[in-house]
């Protein structure tokens, strides 16, 4: 890229970026250097006194792992590109007032609420009296019904996280029909608990036990800052009414299996699971009634929480749902209320120590309600061109990878082959952010009003959400932001999406050597493609239907292929005792795997018959798992990391780094021996793809 005198200028300008983003800012990589070493590697952290073989980890990361320490005010670290992020996302919004930009009003509005703590201080509890007013009112089923239903829509997506939160027991929503991806569907889920998972209720390890006290104590708070009588009762009634609706979650595993979370109901069916629930009120309220067909997906779950809208005293729901009013207003009150917010979700549940300062705090929020706007400009100033056709020629050359991989594959019949080939030919990829960008037109946002604002934020995507009945399925939605650090693929629209955020050192560098960023952001393209082809992505097909597309004998072995990546991770204990869930999390393990594989064949591809550069004394494909291995490298807290074993899909990054042991190439690269704690057998290296 060339950067403008304007952006350097205002890199500079941004209180010291620079400096605090090292060398991986772009305006650094301006004359051309990449941003780490010579050609992208940070050969400064290789430690030689480890064999490669023993432990990849950390004899590639330990200078950093030794020096590196997580701030105060986060759960985890792996390098200044959060922190970069931050500050350039916060430069938009101060900023965007004065750019003229359609939202850019807007934008600067909202972040700037957030900030003014003397505001937040002196307007004290006034904005939160009319919603506890609303709850404090249900006083009959049918109240009940459209509360829950509110509620629903009673948090922001988190486009850092997954596409839906988890804000009411019954939670309503509308997305694509899996069965018939030309259309949207309304659908009812499981949700309500506050704490990360059921396991945290329902599963007496002394962690939980622990989480589950501060939790108490933390509802106290929020009803006694409030003003409410009594806060122990009503923490006690909060937190019991949370255990009831934990007992009747699906666990993740069972809500990962696309085909179990697939149970259309018809609304005379749907009265009939839902008893205890008053239907009307709740469909009504959620904006989705009058539909053919509801898509359920934990029906015993949905059963189970209908049950308790009759069964559990409206006193008990009103405790309930005035909770959840304070924890939704908590973030952007007076001090007390953001200090008691930190304390349970940083402090608690991550292990962080120091609360964010308040602009960081205001980002993650406006990112949540106007990201996306926020995103056109981040994609103006930060993601040029040539990065962009860049990261799309590698993304192409990943594709085809992909296709030789299912072409030469020994185990699929030719059949099967075709249907895998046709849905890749139709897998979309796309770089930087949604085009168009989300029109924010009909969204109302007022200087000053921070709670407010979100309530109307909540209630835009409510209404964007339900506005997608009786359309045509938009393929180009996307619900992560071009800011995001993340990246995604989404069965039902066949595609794979890749925002600028992600797309800056060390996942991605224009001016490091290929086997550099084939291990980095190669490998990622490589995941996500292969996410189409995991054990859940595989079971649809190329138009995005959920329809069983593999011959019978072609599916048997590739479970059995998965299975034993499936044993390999159930055998990792990163904390004593807590094991990664093999099945929770063989997705992901599947597209690290088959991403890692199909990005160095398409690495070796891209050289076009030449052979690599020798550098450092390191070969290309040493290069490569080089830099796989340390794109990976991160501290997390302990609280952070028990969380993620028991809700996250993913690994955590030291076991991701792990594939390697499956990689043949790895064995050659680095001398890895029999004896050597990471050797397995050939015979016992897991090969999906
Ligand atoms: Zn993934």
């Amino acid at each position: 890229m060339r950067l403008t005198r304007r952006g350097l200028a205002e890199a500079l300008a941004a209180g010291g970026v620079l400096a605090a983003a090292g060398p991986g800012a772009w305006a650094a990589s301006a004359g051309g250097q990449p941003a780490y070493g010579d050609f992208g590697l940070d050969l400064t952290a290789i430690d030689p006194s480890i064999a490669p073989g023993d432990d990849f980890y950390r004899y590639t990361n330990n200078g950093w792992l030794k020096q590196a320490a997580i701030p105060a005010d986060a759960a985890a670290y792996s390098g200044v590109m959060r922190e970069t992020t931050l500050s350039r996302t916060r430069d938009i919004m101060q900023g965007a007032g004065a750019l003229g930009a359609a939202n850019g009003r807007k934008i600067g509005d909202y972040y700037r609420a957030w900030t003014d703590g003397a505001l937040l201080e002196r307007r004290g509890l006034d904005p939160l009296k009319p919603e506890l007013a609303r709850v404090a009112g249900v006083n009959s089923a049918s109240a009940l019904a459209r509360e829950l239903a509110l509620f629903s829509w009673g948090d922001l997506p988190n486009p850092n996280g997954a596409s839906r939160p988890d804000a009411a027991p019954i939670a309503a929503g509308v997305g694509v029909d899996v069965k018939q991806p030309t259309r949207y569907v309304p659908t009812l889920s499981q949700g309500g608990l506050s704490l990360p998972d059921r396991d945290y209720y329902l599963v007496d390890a002394p962690a939980n036990v622990k989480a589950r006290d501060a939790f108490r104590a933390h509802i106290a708070k929020l009803f006694a800052l409030a003003g409410f009588d009594d806060p122990q009762g009503r923490a006690a009634r909060v937190y019991a009414l949370e255990e009831k609706i934990a007992k009747g979650w699906w666990s993740r595993e069972q809500s990962r299996q696309a085909e179990k979370r697939y149970n259309p109901y018809s609304r005379a069916q749907l009265a009939t699971l839902a008893q205890g629930l008053d239907l009307d009120a709740y469909l009504g309220a959620a904006g989705i009634d009058g539909q053919v067909v509801y898509i359920v997906a934990q029906p015993s779950s949905i059963a189970a929480s209908a049950g308790l809208a009759r069964d559990v005293a409206l006193a008990d729901w009103r405790d309930y749902l005035a909770f959840r009013t304070l924890r939704n207003f908590a973030p952007c009150g007076p001090k007390a209320f953001r200090e008691a917010d930190f304390a349970f979700n940083g402090g608690v549940l991550q292990g962080t120590p120091k609360m964010p300062e308040a602009w960081k705090q205001a980002v993650v929020q406006t990112d949540r309600a106007l990201g996306q706007a926020v995103g056109e400009i981040y994609l103006a100033r930060w993601f040029p061109p040539a990065s962009r056709a860049q990261v799309t020629e590698m993304t192409r050359n990943l594709k085809s990878a992909m296709g030789r991989r299912i072409q030469g594959n020994s185990w699929m019949t030719p059949p099967t082959k075709a249907r895998a080939l046709a849905k890749l030919a139709n897998l979309r990829v796309e770089v930087g952010g949604q085009t168009p960008p989300r029109d924010y037109s009909k969204l109302e946002v007022k200087p000053g009003e921070a709670f407010e604002n979100l309530l109307r934020a909540q209630a835009f995507t409510h209404q964007r959400v339900v506005g997608r009945l009786g359309r045509p399925v938009d393929r180009s939605e996307w619900s992560m932001n071009p800011q995001t650090i993340n990246a995604q693929s989404n069965s039902t629209l066949v595609k794979v999406m890749f925002p600028a955020g992600f797309l800056q050192p060390p996942n991605f560098d224009p001016y490091a050597d290929a086997a550099v960023n084939y291990g980095a952001i190669g490998r990622v393209i490589g995941h996500e493609i292969s996410h189409q082809f995991d054990d859940q992505g595989s079971k649809y097909d190329e138009t995005g239907a959920l329809n069983d597309w593999w011959a019978p004998a072609d599916l048997e072995r590739f479970k059995a292929a998965t299975a034993a990546l499936a044993k390999q991770y159930d055998g990792y204990e990163p904390l004593p005792g807590l094991h990664i869930n093999g099945r929770l999390t063989l997705g992901e393990n599947i597209g690290d795997l088959a991403g890692l594989a199909i990005s160095l064949d398409a690495y070796h591809a891209s050289l076009g018959g030449k052979p690599p550069p020798v550098l450092a004394g390191l070969s290309g494909d040493q290069r490569f798992f080089l830099s796989f291995a340390q794109t990976h490298r991160s501290l997390q807290r302990e609280n952070a990391l028990r969380a993620q074993l028991i809700s996250d899909p993913h690994s955590p990054n030291e076991w991701r780094a792990a594939e390697v042991r499956n990689m043949d190439a790895w064995y050659s690269e680095f001398a890895v021996k029999p004896g050597q704690k990471m050797y397995l057998a050939p015979d016992a290296r897991v090969r999906v793809w």
